[in-house]
């Protein structure tokens, strides 16, 4: 049984699907006027988690996620850069997905654009002013928060208290009551046009919508109400989402959704890290220098509601911890492909009793609301107690099957957390310098390093058989300075990454 916790109740609950079989859920997507931190990406990693998990314990998924490519801050940078706020959108919009793509986040099924979505997010307002929910200002529309019985459900929040601490500035962006709205709680759904900026025609007049609207005309749109999920990171809690379930609600009579996710804060220096305070790290700079298996790694290591705070000194921790996990199937790869002696060493029974306790506690930890952090213990106790099997013996070809099993299981729960174990070991194994390296001290002529390695090693079995130890000690010596070491066992040599 899947257990998640929602926001909205503030407990775990049972995930009940709507239908059975079946998850749909909507995670709120970027505003694209910059690259994203690596915050940013922490909330769409372990949403995408959440996804594949659901995925992988056979759930039909329903991903719907936007792109808010029209809002304030878009506007504002077109300004600064000359340029227009469309060119500022699809300049972002495609560096987000090309960044997503980079973090291995999969696509979701539908990704709408606020700009394509105009006519539902004029009909949900339409909806809202014939049910007395909005009204007319000037050109804007405001939601009227105290015609919805039920604000503050989400975020815990009296309506009486909201009044002093609401966020919301005049036009002119000077702190106060907007003297077009008839309640300062009450927020835009629609904004009227104003010269230079993009706009389109509305029963209203010609405006823009406002960014909350948006996430309820597509949610609805693209998954029907109401649906499974709604994601986000927790800083959208209030007013985004409060906002979100005021507009679906007070106009469709139904509920939105059913649990509310939220992922915690990734901070640097224990504070948050945001654009406004200028602490981030632009993922793209980040995966210039690490792998993005290494910064999922970081990222799983921690529950994803959890704050989450990033170092240099963590994402080295996280590299080292998926170089135990590599190692181990770098290990099993070299045994399948070299291993000889007739006689199965492991116990099979044994090993695959392993493999199905290590199956039942990844489940257990990751049902218990996606305790990632569980779910790698488990897998990092199997990985060591697999290597103490292995250091005992000296596994023969007929232990392949048991081996494999290991493997593909270890790389099978890897793949949950979106790390690709398999892939990660086959790039550390051997870099493309190997290549030059045994075509200068062996003549080898292909680009492949595998075949270079095993050139190298050709070489310096050929070298020792004729007593020249000149050039094996050089094939040890160019391999040494790549990070690699040889070692010579009953199977014959083969290569170890030293780091
Ligand atoms: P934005 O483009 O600012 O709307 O942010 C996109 C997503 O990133 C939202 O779901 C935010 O909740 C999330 N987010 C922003 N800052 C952080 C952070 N420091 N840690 C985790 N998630 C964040
Ligand atoms: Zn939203």
């Amino acid at each position: 049984m899947i257990k998640v916790y929602n926001t909205q109740t503030r407990s775990k609950q049972e995930l009940v699907p709507l239908e059975p079989g079946r998850i749909r859920m909507y995670v709120c997507g970027p505003t694209v006027y910059n690259y994203i931190h690596i915050g940013n990406a922490r909330t769409f990693v372990s949403f995408d988690m959440i996804r594949r998990y659901l995925m992988w314990r056979g759930l039909d998924v329903t991903f719907v996620q936007n792109v808010t490519d029209v809002d304030d801050k878009i506007i504002k940078k077109a300004n600064e850069e000359h340029c227009s706020a469309s060119d500022v959108a699809a300049t972002y919009t495609k560096a987000f997905i090309d960044d997503m793509h980079a973090m291995g986040v999969l696509d979701p099924d539908v990704r709408p654009r606020a700009t394509t979505e105009i006519p539902a997010m004029i009909d949900l307002v339409q909806r809202l002013i014939d049910t007395d929910h909005a009204y007319v200002s000037e050109g804007d529309v405001y939601f009227s928060v105290r015609s919805f019985a039920e604000y503050g459900k989400l975020s815990h929040r009296n309506i009486d208290d909201m009044e002093s601490g609401h966020r919301d500035l005049r036009a002119d962006g000077v702190a106060g009551m907007d003297e077009r709205k008839h309640d300062s709680l009450d927020f835009a759904v629609w904004k009227a046009a104003k010269p230079e900026e993009p706009s389109w025609d509305s029963p209203w007049g010609a405006g823009r919508p406002g960014w909350h609207i948006e996430c309820s005309a597509m949610s609805k749109k693209y998954l029907g109400l109401p649906f499974d999920i709604h994601g986000g990171g927790a800083d959208l809690v209030f007013p985004h989402h409060e906002n979100e379930i005021a507009q679906s609600e007070a106009a469709y009579g139904t509920t939105f959704t059913n649990y509310w996710l939220h992922s915690g804060m990734l901070r640097i220096n224990s504070e948050k890290m945001s654009k406004s305070l200028g602490n981030f790290l632009l993922l793209r700079d980040v995966l210039a220098t690490t792998s993005p298996d290494v910064l999922r790694m970081l990222m799983m290591q921690t529950h994803y509601r959890s704050p989450l705070d990033f170092s240099q000194d963590r994402l080295d921790e996280a590299a080292a911890a998926l170089g135990r996990i590599t190692s181990l199937i770098e290990r099993i790869n070299w045994l399948d492909a070299h291993a000889s002696s007739a006689v199965a060493v492991l116990d099979s029974a044994d090993i695959q009793a392993r493999c199905k306790a290590l199956r039942s506690s990844f489940v257990e930890a990751m049902d218990d609301d996606f305790n990632t952090a569980a779910a790698l213990g488990a897998i990092f106790g199997f990985v060591s107690e697999i290597n103490t099997l292995l250091s005992d013996v000296e596994p023969s070809q007929n232990d392949h099957a048991s081996l494999i099993a290991v493997r593909d299981l270890i790389v099978e729960l890897m793949g949950v957390f979106g790390i690709d174990a398999g892939a990660s070991s086959d790039d550390n194994a051997y870099p493309v310098e190997v290549v030059a390296c045994a075509a200068e001290v062996a003549g080898y002529e292909g680009d492949n390093p595998q075949a270079a390695v095993d050139a190298l090693l050709a070489c310096r079995a050929d070298a020792r058989a004729h007593k020249d130890f000149a050039l094996s000690d050089r094939v040890r010596d160019e391999l040494g300075k790549l990070g690699f070491k040889i070692e010579d066992t009953a199977q014959g040599a083969h290569v170890t990454f030293e780091g």
